[in-house]
Order: C-alpha cells, then sequence, then structure tokens
C-alpha cells in the first residue's frame, strides 16, 4: 500500500512550488487513476516517487509497505518495490533486450538481498511471462526499444513490469500520445498484472484508457493537490463536462 501525506514539492532551482499538499493513499490491490488539467503536477508527482532529480520535497511524506520513500535512491524504491513505466523506454542500441532484463532483474534481487538469476533461470522466467502476456520472443532479442513501434514500446513496459514483480506500479501514460491500439495494449497489461498485492497509479488524459482498465477509484489533481476523488463515474464526467464544473465546485 502507498500513502502519500501532505506532499509538497518545489522546483529545486526555482522558487516555484508545483506540489502543494497531495494526500493520497493506494490500498493494496487497487487501481487508482488520477486524472486532472494539464500541468496541475501529475508528471510532477511521479517524478517525485521515482526519486528524479531537479525537484525538492519541502513537507510531506510518501511510505510503501511500512518504507519511506523520499530519501531512498532511485534503485533502492526499486527494490522496495516501486515501478515506474516511464523509468526504461530510452533506446539503448547494442544492448539486447533480454541483457538488459537479465541485469535489471538480478539488480533489484542483489539490492533485495536474494541471489541472481542463473541464465537458465532467467530464460524460463522471461519466457514464461512472455507468454503469458502474450509478447512475441523476436522482441526479446531485439536491441532495447530500438526501431520499437509506439505499440512494441508499450508492450516491452509491461513486459518490465511482470519481470521485476513491483508491489506499486506507476504508469504516466499522459504525454505518450497513445493511440487506440496501444490504448488497449496498457489495459490489458495492467489487467493481466492485477493482483490483491500489487496496486497500480495510473496518470491518464485520457477516459478511453479508464474504459478497459476500470480503476477501483479516480482521483482529479489541480494545482498541486487531489481536488475530488469518486468512483470510475468521475472520470465520464470529465469525459463530458471537461474540468470546469468540477473545478468551479471545489472551488
Ligand atoms: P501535468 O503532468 O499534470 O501536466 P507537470 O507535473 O508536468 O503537470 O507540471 C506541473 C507544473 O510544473 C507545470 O506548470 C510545469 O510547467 C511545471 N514544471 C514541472 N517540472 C518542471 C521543470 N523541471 N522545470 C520547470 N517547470 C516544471
Ligand atoms: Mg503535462
Ligand atoms: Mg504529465
Amino acid at each position: 500500500m502507498l500513502e502519500i501525506k501532505n506532499l509538497h514539492v518545489k522546483l529545486e532551482d526555482e522558487d516555484k512550488q508545483i506540489l502543494k499538499g497531495v494526500d493520497l493513499t493506494v490500498p493494496a490491490g487497487e487501481v487508482h487513476a488520477i486524472m486532472g488539467p494539464n500541468g496541475s503536477g501529475k508528471s510532477t508527482l511521479s517524478y517525485v516517487l521515482s526519486g528524479r532529480d531537479g525537484y525538492a520535497v519541502t513537507a510531506g511524506e510518501a511510505v510503501l509497505d511500512g518504507q519511506s520513500l523520499l530519501e531512498m535512491e532511485p534503485e533502492q524504491r526499486a527494490a522496495a518495490g516501486l515501478f515506474l513505466a516511464f523509468q526504461y523506454p530510452v533506446e539503448i542500441p547494442g544492448v539486447g533486450n533480454m541483457t538488459f532484463l537479465r541485469t535489471a532483474v538480478n539488480a533489484q534481487r542483489k539490492a533485495r538481498g536474494e541471489e541472481e538469476l542463473s541464465a537458465a533461470e532467467f530464460l524460463k522466467l522471461i519466457r514464461q511471462k512472455a507468454a503469458t502476456l502474450k509478447i512475441d520472443s523476436e522482441m526479446l532479442k531485439r536491441a532495447v526499444n530500438v526501431g520499437f513501434s509506439g505499440g512494441e514500446k508499450k508492450r516491452n513496459e509491461i513486459l518490465q513490469m511482470a519481470m521485476l514483480e513491483p508491489s506499486m506500479c506507476i504508469l504516466d501514460e499522459t504525454d505518450s500520445g497513445l493511440d487506440v491500439d496501444a490504448m488497449r495494449l496498457v489495459a490489458d497489461g495492467v489487467n493481466a498484472l492485477r493482483r490483491p498485492d500489487r496496486s497500480f497509479l495510473v496518470i491518464t488524459h485520457y477516459q478511453r484508457l479508464l474504459d478497459h482498465i476500470r480503476p477501483d477509484v479516480v482521483h482529479i489533481m489541480a494545482d498541486g493537490r487531489i481536488v475530488r476523488s469518486g468512483g470510475p463515474e468521475l472520470a465520464l464526467e470529465v469525459e463530458q463536462n471537461g474540468y470546469g464544473d468540477l473545478l468551479a465546485e471545489v472551488g
């Protein structure tokens, strides 16, 4: 379970406050969505949780399964069970997808004090996960994300998520220009990986994505805070009426 309390974040180099008291609890096994107007701080929230440079936490906390995240190095956060879908979208020419995933999985195992997987163990695991997610094994042989279509990158992201077995998955789909097929892939991937001990935070502009994922809770973020929370119907309300009415209500 992820608990964010009173999180305040500013830009490190500028006097600009971006998050102004975010309160958010995502219980184990639940899927929560965050929607909200452009510039409201959704991506900043995911960056700060991942430990990206350039932001300063000025108040508040974020705790994952009892572990305080904000002082940890990014690798420690991954070992604690956090996965961010935009963490590895980079193209890495010359590095095979398999090698990359094996390195990531073993780094995480090491950080957790677990034994590294042998080549054979890893191969068995990745084949099994790829088959479950209906991922073509050809993709595993190619260089990481090089020349991948948007859909293939999404598939790869879901595979990374499956391999790292996180307890908390954060997907920021806001700026990725998802077409309908890619949206479907993300939704199917999330649904396939749902488990009672795993939660998801899906950041999106698109109500349509939520048609396929069916979140337990939808949150609306505006001006650095969560201003409304509700069921999936909240996403439909946004789709039909925009944010204007909702935000006027909360002032
Ligand atoms: P969202 O994802 O909801 O569209 P963002 O988190 O990307 O919002 O941005 C929130 C606000 O913070 C915006 O006004 C954005 O311009 C600003 N911001 C975020 N990161 C930076 C940065 N590194 N430098 C300057 N401004 C930033
Ligand atoms: Mg934006
Ligand atoms: Mg964003």
